[in-house]
């Protein structure tokens, strides 16, 4: 792929139950400033999006927030920005995320950071995009779900290629570093049925 100079990721509006997961935040943050990579996400100041986007500033990196006019006073947009783009609706929110970014990643959350971080592997599947996708798997946060996803491509609801595009690391420089290399499959055609 082209150089990746945005990345999107989306994580939890909550810091979770134990430190590990804002530390593995500051850590992809750092991560992410070395390789000259800015930050693309939904804009809040708190939990481990506030975290992420904290850090980023920091080290001197780019955060841009994106969050619907809605959720502005809700989930407290971070007042200090490199940009913030307030869209008229959530599907807006994450369209624009989608564009801004040339991937995404999934840092531990809750049911928002899953919806979003699936919607786009989904569109990957579908060949809407060919932009990698990854999850960091922060103190065993998403063994059950990787569990539960590689049991989906045994049952052969999911398609072995499709598990595939969805990289899972512990480590942020592992990921960022499978991110940053890999070379999508580009689909042309549907892949959700009959893909071995
Ligand atoms: P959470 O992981 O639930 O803490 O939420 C993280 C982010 O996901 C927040 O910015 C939420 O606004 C966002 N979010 C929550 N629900 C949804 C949804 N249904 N679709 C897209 N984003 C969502």
């Amino acid at each position: 792929m082209e150089k990746l100079t945005n990345l999107c990721v989306y994580c939890g509006s909550s810091s979770g139950r134990i430190d590990a997961y804002a530390r593995a935040a500051r850590e992809f943050a750092h991560a992410m400033v070395e390789r000259n990579i800015g930050l693309v996400y939904g804009g809040a100041s708190v939990g481990i999006m506030g975290t992420l986007a904290d850090e980023m500033l920091r080290l001197g990196g780019q955060a841009v927030g994106v969050i619907p006019e809605s959720l502005l006073r809700r989930e407290l947009a971070h007042p200090g920005l490199s940009e913030l783009h307030v869209t008229p609706s959530m599907h807006a929110r994450k369209t624009l995320m989608a564009e801004l970014a040339d991937g995404f990643v999934a840092l531990p959350g809750g049911i928002g950071t899953f919806e979003e971080i699936f919607e786009v592997w989904t569109w990957a599947q579908l060949g809407f995009h060919n932009k990698p996708c990854g999850l960091l798997n922060v103190a065993g946060y998403y063994d059950a779900l990787t569990a539960f996803l590689d049991h989906a491509a045994a049952e052969q609801f999911v398609g072995v290629e499709t598990r595939s595009m969805l990289f899972v690391e512990s480590e942020p420089t592992a990921l960022l570093d499978r991110i940053v290399t890999c070379k999508p499959a580009v689909l042309s055609k549907w892949v959700g049925h009959g893909e071995t």
